[in-house]
């Protein structure tokens, strides 16, 4: 059946549509329709659970149902390659509004699986239910494989820090589509649906990460986190970013002095940063810092960074 309201699918129609043509994933032994799914390990299991709301985590004028479903998977899968995790699988909780369009939910499926197809991940169940806004929460099972979980904690002086994946590219998306524009697209589709490097974390791991980190909430506020639980601190050289044109294309069209502000404090790209001791980075991983002993904090040039920090979700607005 197409079009209709959710309320007029129902709760089962609506499972129905989240859950049909699931692919079976290894390690999965039961899987979406039953009370509970079942999956197999061996060893250690990772869990995360993230949780986005409509026009807070999203806006409906700016990304579709299926980029909202990529979105919320990415951004838990990203989690679990910050420990250093493989997905297994996950479970997706859905609260949406009875007056919703049938499709909104068919295209935010869509969206889903896509991701989970990228990520490597079974759509193992979940549950939906009614409510004023539409809610979205993803709970991620991830493997690691034997290792022991790469934290925050590891990071000691002499090691050096590195980035694998971008930065600031959703947050100069944000910047555009704040201002009623659509382009230019690379910024603003990365807004849409993050490029979390898939098996990054996991490769890392391998090369005997000491530390690491999704960036979901800015570079220096994630490091900060890492630099605080290592008790160490973190000096970033900037000339060892790579500033994008799109980027600076963008910080010039909407006035802002240094689109360094985009890499430092932009959120959301899920890009992974990690600490290896000296000469043990991996390959594709850019060095963009290092770790010395001190206070715990995160400098930029040996600086204190003067400008906006990065997201933090219960300020309402950037600090
Ligand atoms: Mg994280």
């Amino acid at each position: 059946m197409a079009g209709g309201s959710v309320g007029e699918l129902g709760e089962f129609g609506l499972i129905d549509e989240i859950i049909r043509d699931l692919p079976m994933t290894r390690g999965v032994v039961l899987g979406a329709g039953d009370d509970c799914a079942v999956f197999s390990a061996e060893g250690n299991v990772a869990v995360s659970t993230d949780t986005m709301v409509a026009d807070r985590h999203w806006k409906d004028t700016w990304s579709s149902p299926r980029d909202v479903g990529r979105k919320a998977v990415a951004a838990a899968v990203a989690d679990l390659e910050a420990v250093g995790a493989r997905p297994i699988g996950l479970v997706i909780s859905l609260a949406v509004p009875t007056t919703l369009a049938a499709d909104w939910v068919r295209d935010f499926a869509a969206g889903v699986r896509q991701e989970c197809e990228r990520a490597g991940a079974g759509l193992l169940g979940g549950d939906t239910t009614a409510a004023p806004t539409a809610v979205v929460t993803v709970t991620v099972f991830g493997d690691l494989q034997g290792r022991d979980p790469v934290t925050r904690a590891g990071a000691r002086p002499g090691d050096v820090v590195a980035l694998k994946g971008r930065l600031g590219w959703a947050e100069a998306g944000r910047a555009v589509l704040n201002r009623g524009f659509r382009s230019p697209a690379a910024v603003v589709n990365a807004h849409r649906v993050p490029e979390p490097p898939y098996g990054a974390g996991a490769a890392a791991a391998r090369a005997g990460a000491s530390a690491m980190i999704d960036v979901s909430d800015g570079l220096l506020a994630d490091l900060g986190h890492v630099a605080r639980a290592s008790g160490v601190t973190i000096q970033l050289q900037t000339s060892h970013f790579d500033i994008a044109e799109p980027q600076r294309a963008v910080a010039g069209a909407i006035g802002r002095r240094d689109p360094l502000g985009f890499i430092l404090t932009g959120g959301d790209d899920h890009a992974l940063t990690a600490t290896f001791a000296a000469g043990g980075v991996p390959d594709g991983w850019r060095v963009i810092g290092h770790v010395e002993a001190g206070e715990p904090i995160v400098l930029v040039d040996g600086a204190v960074w003067e400008g906006p920090q990065g997201w933090d979700h219960f300020s309402g607005g950037r600090g």
